[in-house]
């Protein structure tokens, strides 16, 4: 996924807070690309309030006249709504959403719409979206604050990101995580190690080395740990050799 490939739009929005507040949640989320169309009040001080230390993004805001202005170059569009629409959509929830708009922004130019504070978006609007997208809420009370619908979408979005880039673990681990090369000269290893204890019967096997991969591969082991482990084999055969010859004891 690319995040660079993927715009946030704003339609005709009322109030200038809700702006500041949309670049806001997007830069805390990494996005940046701000579009909007036709907004009622537009640069506005109340904007860059909100927007605290995203103000960059209010200042790089592409502002349309249409809605097609926004659009033209986009090849995946989702539009967000509060509500059911006469016209049954494909309907998905922000996390399945962002799957697909971070799939599609691989590759192409994205774009998630959002409507006006008062009435959403229109039915015009949304039928040029591939995707409808609603944020599942309480029936009591469905229609979410902009910017807050924005921040959840962002969010998503992120998370989506954050499952494909190496875990924050995985980056600051002091030893890097062994190779499949070496993974499988351990299981030939241990496989040996165990057939000489006669834990193993080499005749039935049993799901044993299946069992012991799967939990090996739960764990991920790094090299150090994959050396500590052969060293303890290795001590271990050299015990069962000695054993063997040895007279029995008594
Ligand atoms: N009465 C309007 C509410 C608009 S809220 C309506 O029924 O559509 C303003 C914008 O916030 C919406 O157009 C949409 O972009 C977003 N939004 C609010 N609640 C949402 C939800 N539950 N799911 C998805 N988007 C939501």
């Amino acid at each position: 996924m690319n995040l660079d490939n993927i715009r946030i739009v704003l339609v005709n929005t009322t109030h200038p807070g809700n702006i500041g507040g949309a670049a806001r949640a997007m830069k805390n989320m990494g996005l940046s690309r701000l579009y909007l169309v036709a907004p009622h009040r537009y640069p506005d001080e109340q904007a860059d309030w909100r927007a605290a230390s995203a103000v960059d993004l209010l200042d790089n805001a592409v502002v349309t006249a249409t809605l097609d202005e926004a659009l033209a170059d986009c090849q995946f569009i989702v539009g967000t709504s509060a509500r059911e629409r006469r016209i049954p959509w494909p309907l998905l929830d922000a996390r399945q959403c962002a799957d697909r708009v971070g799939q599609a922004s691989a590759r192409e130019q994205a774009a998630v719409l959002f409507g006006r504070e008062d009435r959403g978006l229109t039915n015009e609007e949304l039928q040029v979206c591939n995707l409808h997208l609603n944020i599942p809420t309480s029936s009591d009370y469905s229609s979410l604050n902009l910017a807050m619908a924005v921040q959840i979408v962002c969010y998503e979005l992120r998370m989506l990101g954050a499952a494909q880039w190496p875990a924050v673990q995985d980056a600051v681990w002091d030893t890097p995580f062994t190779t499949r090369d070496n993974m499988e000269r351990f299981y030939a290893h241990l496989e040996q190690t165990l057939v000489e204890l006669e834990f193993l019967d080499p005749a039935a096997p049993r799901q044993l080395m299946s069992r012991l991969r799967r939990l090996y591969g739960r764990v991920r082991l790094d090299e150090m740990e994959l050396n500590i482990l052969r060293g303890i084999l290795t001590e271990t055969q050299k015990w069962v050799a000695r054993a063997r010859r040895a007279p029995p004891a008594g």
